[in-house]
């Protein structure tokens, strides 16, 4: 197919020099948008600046260690985040922060029990 605007060899429905759209029977090339061809970017610019929330780096440190505090920590970030309307990042973070917290404070509660049960154990053989 031949543009109808620049006169080049093109596959497809849009000129890849030109970026008219390829004249179809009856229709007047003149008709193709030329908005249509540019390339609208995400408007995002805080993005690429962001700086990442302290407390979100914070809230994933402790999730480890101290599961409670990382998992209120994590809550806490979050709402600093999007309060901030786009100049902190780290939303994901302190997700994983609560989600590691939770993950944390489960498995300290099983290690509590089995020391538990150890201890319950050994105090019934004894006695
Ligand atoms: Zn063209």
């Amino acid at each position: 197919m031949f543009c109808s605007n620049c006169r080049a060899q093109f596959e497809g429905k849009f000129c890849s020099s030109c970026g008219t759209a390829a004249a179809t029977t009856g229709q007047s090339p003149t008709g193709a948008d030329p908005l249509v061809f540019v390339q609208t970017r995400s408007a995002a610019p805080t993005s690429a600046t962001a700086q990442t929330s302290g407390l979100a780096i914070a809230a994933l440190v402790l999730s480890f260690l101290l599961p409670l505090i990382g998992i209120i920590l994590g809550f806490v970030a979050r709402s600093d985040i999007s309060k901030s309307n786009g100049t902190k990042s780290g939303e994901q973070m302190a997700t994983i922060a609560i989600i590691v917290g939770f993950v944390m404070m489960f498995l300290q509660g099983l290690i509590a029990i089995f020391w538990a049960a150890l201890w319950f154990e050994t105090f019934m053989y004894e006695y």
